[in-house]
């Protein structure tokens, strides 16, 4: 833990949903590089070889993603864990090789014991997130990897392909193939860090599919690399009170009799994060009052 964690409120749940990117007055220009609590994804052009490769050190994300856990009090499963903490380093590297107004959200579906792990991410806030769901789990006769990518410019994208095996690498070398233009590979770099390899059109196969992890780390004293883009990912989710409100009306109608069920207040979890909301009939007057 870096001194900067114990400044933070003990009870802040879910982490900074306060602090986006576009936060008005408090944020700061492109040109100041990075925020503590942002991780920089960088992507480059491998020349000679026609292929995009992109790398980070996750540190700060999965310490958020922990602290997220602490105060929630959840506890997972040693193999929970592995699979929930992959899925965000790798939806990461996949929301950075792609176009950067775009969300994308993954539900993996395992079968035994029935588990879904959740993940989103967001370009344009440049947050990822995510949580395991054990309880009410609904399973189909594969395990079942689903997609979600949208963006301001197009239609969500939906894609649903099978899992074969608890490797998130291969899982998600995997779902790239069947979903997506040109295949990509990635890659356990040590500690925190992973990489991604994105073919491009007349990549040199034979280097792409035999590269292996001791070349990727190497890739830049062995290849000419160019810079393409950098970008920065934070551990958030973006939730507030009258996000979850709106899912709870969503659900319930507009009866705070009826959301309440006879209790004076409610806890309410965000389906994202797992942030707990409670909530009275005051609030939910004032939501309905702001949003008829
Ligand atoms: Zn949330």
């Amino acid at each position: 833990m870096s001194p900067a964690d114990e400044e933070r409120e003990p009870d802040e749940v879910p982490a900074r949903g306060g602090s986006e990117r576009d936060g008005g007055a408090g944020s700061e220009p492109a040109a100041a590089g990075p925020r503590p609590d942002e991780v920089p994804v960088e992507a480059y052009f491998v020349r000679g070889r026609n292929a995009m490769a992109l790398w980070a050190d996750f540190g700060r994300i999965f310490e958020d993603h922990y602290l997220h856990l602490m105060q929630l009090g959840v506890r997972l499963t040693a193999e929970q864990d592995e699979l929930l903490k992959e899925s965000l380093a790798l939806l990461t590297l996949f929301l950075a090789s792609r176009p950067n107004d775009e969300s994308v959200a993954w539900t993996l579906n395992f079968r035994e014991p029935p588990l879904n792990v959740f993940v989103t991410g967001d370009s344009v806030r440049g947050n990822v997130v995510g949580r395991v769901f054990t309880e009410d789990v609904k399973t189909a006769e594969t395990d079942l990897f689903f997609a979600q990518v949208s963006s301001p410019r197009n239609p969500m994208r939906r894609s649903t392909v099978e899992i074969r095996g608890r490797d998130m690498l291969r899982v998600v070398e995997d779902y790239h193939r069947q979903s997506e233009q040109f295949p990509a590979r990635f890659f356990r770099l040590g500690g925190d860090r992973y990489g991604m390899l994105v073919a491009h059109p007349d990549v040199d196969r034979a280097w792409y599919e035999s590269l292996d992890v001791e070349g990727f780390r190497r890739l830049a004293e062995d290849e000419e690399l160019r810079l393409i883009e950098r970008r920065a990912y934070h551990y958030a989710c973006g939730c507030d009170l009258d996000l979850v409100l709106k899912v709870v009306v969503d659900a319930y109608g507009r009866d705070p009799e009826r959301i309440l069920a006879g209790q004076e207040r409610i806890e309410v979890r965000c389906p994202r994060c797992g942030g707990v909301f409670h909530v009275g009939r005051e609030g939910i007057e004032r939501y309905l009052r702001e949003n008829p």
